[in-house]
């Protein structure tokens, strides 16, 4: 068994070679480590390998794993599960990131709910562009408006897109699916509208990293290439 400082270096080496390919700045696609049902020893061994990035799915999972980590300085912890109304303003207390916004009144609350102390709370929104049976995610066609909304909210930053398209597409329609959603990001921008910094692309996870950092990802979301495979949930 790898442990998970190698698998760390495992994954930050194909991350770069990928960006390298890609023809892009090294650092221009970012790490986040997907920790969902595994434990704060396991979040320890990492963090010691010099990752401070988390991004964790359930909420009270993820509240249970920062108390266990108080002691650890620099952590950055993304949320990127389903959000329900009624966890809103926990999620806008302790999370610096949330990935999987999809509906306007998830993004009001978020922002209603932010402490006016802290840096505003980084918003991607979820797109949904290949699984058509997933209710997760807006339509392409729901994005333009939805983004311009929640970039009037004053406690969020709008920082870009997130999709999780079928892992089990076959790899030109995968590649396909991230192309769509750089294509959207790039058309946001182009709309001068929706302030904020529209700079990340999140996607991209432990099987398909390349192809999305080769379509632009700048924020590839890996769970099993680091922790190993999940055996609940
Ligand atoms: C679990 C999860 C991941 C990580 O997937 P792996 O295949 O384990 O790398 C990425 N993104 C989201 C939204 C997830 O829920």
């Amino acid at each position: 068994m790898t442990s998970i400082a190698d698998n760390i270096g495992v994954v930050t080496r194909r991350i770069q070679k990928a960006t390298l390919a890609a023809g892009r700045p090294q650092g221009s696609a970012r790490l986040l480590a997907v920790s969902k049902t595994h434990g704060p020893e396991d979040l320890r061994e990492a963090i010691a390998a010099g990752q401070l990035a988390f991004g964790e799915n359930y909420l009270q999972e993820a509240l249970d794993k920062q108390t266990a980590l108080g002691d650890q300085p620099g952590l950055e912890w993304h949320f990127i599960g389903p959000v329900q109304s009624n966890k809103t303003r926990a999620i806008a207390d302790h999370f610096d990131w949330v990935h999987s916004v999809d509906r306007l009144k998830i993004a009001r609350r978020l922002s209603d709910q932010r402490n006016p102390d802290m840096k505003p709370l980084n918003l991607c929104i979820q797109v949904n562009i290949s699984d058509q049976a997933s209710k997760s995610g807006v339509t392409l066609a729901e994005l333009p408006d939805l983004a311009r909304a929640i970039a009037e909210f004053p406690r969020i930053t709008l920082r870009g897109l997130m999709a999780i398209p079928d892992p089990t597409l076959p790899e030109g329609e995968l590649r396909l699916n991230f192309r769509q959603l750089a294509t959207a990001l790039a058309e946001l921008r182009q709309d001068s509208e929706p302030a904020g910094p529209l700079d990340t692309l999140s996607m991209g996870m432990s099987d398909d990293l390349e192809l999305a950092i080769a379509e632009g990802a700048t924020l590839v979301r890996v769970g099993t290439a680091l922790f190993g495979v999940r055996t609940t949930r």
